[in-house]
């Protein structure tokens, strides 16, 4: 049971895109975030709250042109 699943459609991770199983797993939790779609505990208002990634990882690319197409 060493098996991570993605949280986003229960497929095998990959290790490239971990947690998720692939790119469009990861940008559809990134998408949530950005909408609000999560509830963060404690803190409905998490604006201000200091975590600010300015270019850091770069492993995530604009992806609001590919949203457009579905
Ligand atoms: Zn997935």
């Amino acid at each position: 049971m060493s098996q991570a699943l993605c949280p986003q459609c229960k497929k095998p991770m990959q290790e490239a895109y971990r947690p998720f199983c692939s790119k469009r797993c990861a940008d559809v939790d990134l998408h949530k975030w950005l909408t609000g779609g999560y509830v963060i505990p404690g803190g409905a208002h998490a604006e201000g709250d200091g975590e600010d990634e300015t270019g850091g990882e770069g492993g995530l690319p604009a992806a609001s042109a590919e949203w457009d197409e579905d």
